[in-house]
């Protein structure tokens, strides 16, 4: 048996990286970690955490026009962006010295710099080479940058985190999770945002009532979303402003502009190919279901593998590993009925299979919908509205997914989630107390079932048909 300085060394102290080295140091595996960066990864400095706070500190523009309806009295209420900016950085500082804690607690070893793989059991950093019988790679990924002329004038997700003031007026192009996140913190904060979306809908790959009824929703809101637009390029003035040509013409003008366009895995000078790592067509690592890649030696979790970027993902694929590799305990991460979150205003909750994906997979389902204005709204007078989706198969009557916009979907989904993992029925749902008054008890409380699109389709024809 050879002798390696490590048990486990890891590239990248973000979620799936850190949460993997914990474990395995846990149950006394000598381990390394080697970050370039700032312990925490994208989720604690760059994604889910700052975000997140800001999010809480945009809302209250809402909760303080809402409150004129309860009788309230608020003087005109003012923003300081800078103090928002102080306050979330005190905190991500806070939570970079609790990582480094956690990591020393459990015995692994930061090593400060960028890793590249020698070769199947050799990581070097800053020069120095160190051995290790087991390489994880988990070095999370970036945003991604379409190549348009002009395309150094616009920020991502990173910059917009850390602008030093509130731009007066935002163009953000793309409509996935970041791009209407980010939409929703600008515009409560008082900018004007236009989105452009190539699509008619923001939020590709969720359920199509979700993407209809978030889509207006955020218009209602004030947000300017222009569907089928392409971007061609982007010019700077010289008086700083920003405009964004489109393919149909219009330009757009903005003092910021944002592209959410997605993000690609970090893969690049890690020597991963070199030693034999094999990517896929857009680069990140190929895993089996082990989270092993192509070499025996080297394993790869979250983000940099492309399955389901999400933190507590990543967390689970890297414990799941330590569990295998270190406590003779093999753990198969499973990525079914993960719920999801994006921190829109409103939020949306979602866990299981669109309706569309129910149809393809399982045939027949039926769904149960709704859509409401919530009882705080009757007095605040906002005209927002909550929406709630149940896909149940038929044959069985176990439910395949639930969906969520509106206030606290986040936290009502993760509930449903528990639910949906245990194979719940409608049946089980309809014999389920609810606790009144809440938005939650809508899901237990749905009765109606929509009619078949195929039915209603023949109903349709067989009316035309009379008419004749
Ligand atoms: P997404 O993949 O969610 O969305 C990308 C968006 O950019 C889509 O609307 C897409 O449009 C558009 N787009 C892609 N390429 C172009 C282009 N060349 N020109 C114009 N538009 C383009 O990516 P995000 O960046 O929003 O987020 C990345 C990932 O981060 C997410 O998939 C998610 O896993 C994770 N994340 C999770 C969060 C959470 O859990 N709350 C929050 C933030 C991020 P189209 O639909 O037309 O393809």
């Amino acid at each position: 048996m050879p002798q390696y300085d490590f048990d486990l060394f890891t590239i990248g102290a973000g979620s799936g990286g850190v949460a993997s080295s914990r474990r395995a140091g846990a149950y006394g595996a000598r381990v390394a970690i080697c970050e370039e960066d700032r312990v925490g990864g994208t989720c604690v400095l760059r994604g889910c955490v700052p975000k997140k706070l800001l999010v809480y500190g945009a809302h209250f523009r809402h909760d303080f026009e809402d409150a004129a309806g309860f009788g309230w009295s608020v003087p005109e209420p003012k923003h300081d962006w800078k103090k928002l900016q102080v306050a979330k950085d005190k905190e991500l500082d806070r939570l970079n010295g609790v990582y480094k804690r956690l990591l020393r607690d459990a015995g692994v070893q930061l090593i400060e710099g960028r890793g590249r793989i020698v070769d199947a059991h050799t990581v070097e950093v800053a020069g120095k080479q160190y051995t290790a019988a087991h390489i994880l790679v988990s070095t999370g990924s970036r945003p991604f940058l379409p190549e348009h002329p002009g395309i150094e004038h616009v920020i991502t997700s990173d910059g917009a985190l850390n602008l030093k003031e509130l731009p007066r007026r935002i163009i953000i192009v793309g409509g996935g999770y970041i791009a209407v996140e980010f939409a929703g913190i600008f515009n409560a904060l008082g900018a004007k945002v236009t989105v452009l979306i190539r699509g008619d809908t923001v939020l590709r790959g969720f359920d199509d009532d979700v993407r209809a009824f978030l889509t207006q929703e955020l218009r209602k809101k004030g947000i300017d979303i222009r569907s089928e637009v392409f971007v061609r390029d982007i010019e700077k003035r010289s008086d700083g402003t920003l405009s964004v040509l489109t393919r149909m013409g219009d330009t757009p003008e903005a003092d910021a502009v944002m592209f959410a366009t997605g993000r690609v895995p970090n893969t690049q000078g890690l020597g991963l190919e070199e030693v034999g790592v094999k990517l896929d067509a857009r680069s990140a690592v190929v895993v089996d279901e082990g989270s092993r890649t192509s070499v025996e030696s080297i394993y790869a979790v979250g983000d940099v593998t492309d399955r389901l970027n999400l933190t507590p993902v990543a967390i689970a694929e890297g414990r799941a590993l330590s569990e295998t590799l270190f406590n003779n305990n093999p753990v198969k991460m499973d990525h079914t009925g993960v719920p999801s979150a994006v921190f829109s205003q409103p939020p949306v909750g979602t866990v299981g299979l669109t309706e569309l994906e129910a149809r393809e997979l399982h045939g027949e389902v039926d769904v149960y919908a709704s859509s409401f204005r919530p009882m705080k709204h009757t007095l605040s007078g906002r005209e927002e509205r909550s929406m709630m989706k149940v896909i149940v198969e038929r044959s069985s009557g176990r439910v395949l997914g639930f969906h969520m916009v509106g206030a606290d979907a986040p936290e009502i989904v993760q509930g449903l989630a528990v639910a949906l993992k245990c194979g719940v029925t409608k049946k089980q749902l309809d014999s389920t107390v609810g606790i009144h008054p809440t938005a939650a008890e809508e899901f237990v409380t749905l009765r109606d079932k929509r009619p078949d699109p195929g039915a209603q389709m023949a109903q349709e024809l067989g009316q035309d048909a009379a008419k004749k």
